[in-house]
């Protein structure tokens, strides 16, 4: 069942055009991977989709809701949630404070406290730790952490591995594959680690200076069509 439809999306920043006419659907439980080189638009996909963003034309669909006219506060009630690149916690406030306010502007369900620590044990320890201290892994488990507490159907990651060690990439992608286990929430992940997105995702999509230039299953995509979309030579 389509979970997310996306149609004909373009959005601007100022009078650069930083989506065109992109259109994609996520189904319930599938995890979409977003590749393109920097500046191809995939941040500001996830926040047109998000709410953070609003796209200059096209329509945001959950569910076949149209969520186009809604605020990011209340695409959150309704189901999208977003681990935004940067992180952006709230530093002063320990983890267990950021966790709880997600919790409070979210919705009810599955994912309590005790299930984010569960899946992110990392953070076990870090509780009533403030966030302003944490090193990148245990930020982006935060931040990932922090978007399932609103309980969403479709779970939005920008730069999953930017900046993390390779340690910490391995403990916050464990983490994922045991998030997306079995579950419906869909998936909407931005990595920059080709060979990581292409193990993890169930499809890809990239993304060349705001257009959607390739699509596929990762079985089925070769290398070097990959690298030709990648750099916009296809
Ligand atoms: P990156 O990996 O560098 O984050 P990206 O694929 O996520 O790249 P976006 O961040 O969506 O790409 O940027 C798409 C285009 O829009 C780029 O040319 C970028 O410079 C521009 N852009 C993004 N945010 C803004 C902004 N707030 N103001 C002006 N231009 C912006």
């Amino acid at each position: 069942m389509t979970l997310l439809s996306v149609e004909t999306l373009t959005a601007r920043h100022g009078l650069l055009t930083a989506l065109r006419d992109v259109s994609l659907s996520v189904e319930a439980g599938e995890v979409l991977c977003l590749i393109g080189a920097n500046g191809a638009g995939k941040s500001t996909l996830l926040r047109c989709i998000a709410g953070a963003h609003h796209a200059a034309t096209g329509t945001v669909r959950l569910h076949g809701r149209d969520m186009t006219a809604l605020s990011a506060f209340a695409r959150v009630r309704t189901g999208i949630a977003l681990a935004p690149e940067g992180r952006r916690l709230f530093p002063d406030m320990t983890l267990r404070e950021n966790l709880m306010l997600a919790a409070e502007n979210g919705r009810r369900g599955d994912w309590t406290l005790t299930r984010v620590l569960d899946a992110f044990d990392a953070l076990k320890p870090l509780l009533d730790q403030p966030a302003g201290g944490f090193s990148g892994g245990q930020r982006q488990a935060a931040a990932i952490g922090r978007a399932l507490m609103a309980n969403p159907d479709l779970l939005l990651l920008d730069e999953v591995s930017l900046g993390l060690s390779p340690a910490a990439v391995e403990g916050v992608y464990a983490s994922l594959a045991q998030v997306r286990g079995g579950g419906k929430m869909g998936m909407i992940v931005v990595e920059q680690d080709l060979t990581r997105a292409l193990s993890f995702a169930d499809r890809v999509i990239c993304l060349s200076e705001g257009e959607a230039v390739l699509e596929g299953r990762p079985a089925d995509l070769t290398r070097a069509a990959i690298t030709r979309a990648y750099f916009g030579l296809s």
